[in-house]
């Protein structure tokens, strides 16, 4: 998608802090960090979220990639956080899938609706 920040980011043409990188796959620093370890893992082709008839063995790479990249940021054994978020009620805010791996710190227990 042309105007897509992301596939901007995937094609190279918006600059990012990589963590990794392989045909399929990029994952970059977060640009607003919302613990030590903010890294975004997202695949180069364009799928708005989860339900945008992502080939599963895509999805499953892109999972497999994020534990790595737990273990790249040295968090693979005190644990993270893997999220996606989808749509309005997710707060999805770029439309391009990608999943969080959060970590570095102790998450909050709760995970229910906003105040
Ligand atoms: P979400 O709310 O799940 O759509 O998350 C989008 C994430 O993308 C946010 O955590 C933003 O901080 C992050 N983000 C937006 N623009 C950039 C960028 N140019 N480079 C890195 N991260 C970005
Ligand atoms: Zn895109």
């Amino acid at each position: 998608m042309s105007d897509c920040i992301f596939c901007k980011i995937a094609a190279g043409e918006i600059s990012s802090k990589l963590v990794y990188e392989d045909d399929r796959v990029i994952a970059f620093e977060d640009i607003n960090p919302q613990l030590p370890v903010h890294v975004l893992v997202i695949p180069k082709d364009h799928y708005d979220h989860i339900g945008d008839d992502v080939p599963e063995d895509l999805m499953g790479h892109l999972i497999t990639v994020a534990a790595k990249v737990a273990a790249i940021k040295g968090v693979d054994k005190t644990g993270y956080r893997l999220i996606t978020n989808i749509g309005e009620d997710g707060r999805q805010t770029v439309i391009h899938l990608h999943l969080h791996v959060l970590g570095g710190a102790k998450m909050p227990l709760r995970m229910g609706p906003a105040d």
